[in-house]
């Protein structure tokens, strides 16, 4: 399997075949324009001192100030978080949001410390890089294993060292300081928009519909949720102990409680499944919603399923790009499917710059709006230059960054060619 970050090129690769763009443009998406690594120190409860390793990385700003989630998780490394922030400024561009990407983390599992050592740490995460973001210049929100209230540490610490209210600094916060209305549940809203978007462009009936789900967090059960009450019927979903399965469609609620009162849906009565044979069950949707890399070239052809929705970053390995596009598998790329989230973060970070907070509905008939016609557009272009979802929509992020470094000059501008 390639690296992440070897991946995600040979993406622009795949989109520089059909389209034009300036070899400056090229050659600044080649490397992040800033990449920090820190050392997050903790002192535990008991005294004992571990000092974990913390990223942000600032990969493009050519449309506006970096943008992107800060995960906790042990796997979080340089190239990952890397990876990650190239693939927030490509999904900003596909929204035409006015940002471009960024990506933090901490090397830590989050499961294993106390709620006052969980603190300490987004704490101290913050004090190492605060000089790296800013509401103008890098803005985090919540990624895998970090959620409103880690935001809501990680805000006030901001305010405490720079002595001044900028909520706009991290958005994903809680309501109560400054967060918006819909944006806990905006990733899974905005996988289902896309979802339902497209059923309707290849006029699909829902009914009879199967869906299955890979991680069962905040984003997955979300879009679990919304597709069981659109009347799909969710046979399967999963979360990193494992998986249940019902071929007359799970009770999503049900589920839920149990995840959150057990710790996992495998402690759910009914069949069980492991998380690799959930990727490969005879469904129609597949919906990975947890980590990278779980369809590589290893399992691509063993996947049944003619649509796949990526709700995680980077669920499919690019090495399996190929032999999906052969076996005519639909994937609605992350950079579009999972991109509500950070769509209603920059609602959240025009609300708190104005001071002036929206109705839940509003958010929410934006959202709707923003998603409908991302997908329509990613659509539009997989017809116009006959290519796969994600090459549309990386030649519509590219084609972004392009004319907007175009409008302060390229090589060519500057040799009167
Ligand atoms: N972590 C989310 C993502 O990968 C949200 C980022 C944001 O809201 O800035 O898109």
């Amino acid at each position: 399997m390639p690296s992440l970050f070897d991946g995600a090129s040979a993406r622009i690769e795949a989109a520089l075949e059909h389209i034009e763009i300036s070899e400056d443009v090229a050659q600044g998406l080649a490397q992040p324009d800033a990449a920090l690594k820190v050392a997050v120190p903790l002192r535990h409860d008991d005294g004992r001192l571990t000092v974990f390793s913390g990223y942000r990385v600032r990969y493009d700003t050519t449309l506006g100030p970096a943008k992107g989630g800060i995960r906790f998780h042990p796997d979080v490394n340089a190239d990952e978080v890397s990876t990650l922030s190239f693939w927030m400024a490509m999904k900003c561009a596909v929204m035409g949001l006015p940002f471009g990407g960024g990506k933090g983390g901490v090397a830590v599992d989050p499961k294993q410390l106390s709620r006052a050592e969980l603190e300490r740490l987004s704490r101290t995460y913050i004090d190492q890089v605060a000089d790296a973001i800013g509401p103008d210049t890098d803005i985090p929100a919540p990624d895998v294993n970090t959620n409103p209230r880690v935001m809501g540490w990680m805000a006030d610490q901001y305010r405490i060292i720079t002595r001044a209210h900028a909520p706009g600094v991290i958005t994903g916060k809680p309501i109560e300081m400054g967060g918006s209305a819909g944006r806990t549940t905006a990733t899974g809203d905005g996988a289902y928009h896309t979802l339902a978007t497209m059923m309707e462009r290849w006029e699909r009936d829902i009914d009879g519909t199967t869906v299955a789900i890979q991680g069962f967090g905040n984003a997955g059960q979300r879009f679990a949720k919304l597709c069981a009450d659109a009347g799909y019927t969710v046979v399967a979903v999963s979360d990193s102990s494992g998986g249940v399965y019902n071929d007359n469609g799970l009770d999503i609620d049900s589920l839920a409680e149990t995840k959150a009162n057990h710790g996992s849906v495998t402690e759910a009565e009914g069949e069980q499944l492991s998380n690799a044979d959930l990727v490969t069950l005879d469904v129609d949707v597949l919906a990975p919603a947890a980590l990278e890399s779980v369809i590589t070239a290893d399992n691509a052809d063993q996947v049944a399923a003619g649509v796949i929705v990526e709700i995680a970053n980077g669920p499919i390995a690019s090495d399996a790009d190929a032999t999906l596009i052969d076996n005519n598998v639909a994937v609605l790329p992350d950079i579009l499917a999972n991109a509500g989230g950070v769509t209603v973060s920059y609602f959240e970070w025009v609300q708190n710059r104005q001071a002036w907070y929206w109705e839940a509905d509003t958010v929410a008939e934006r959202l709707n709006t923003r998603m409908v016609e991302a997908t329509q557009a990613v659509a539009d272009r997989a017809d116009q230059h006959d290519v796969d979802y994600r090459t549309a929509a990386y030649i519509m992020a590219l084609e972004k960054i392009d004319a907007a470094t175009a409008a302060t000059g390229t090589s060519a501008f500057f040799s009167n060619a």
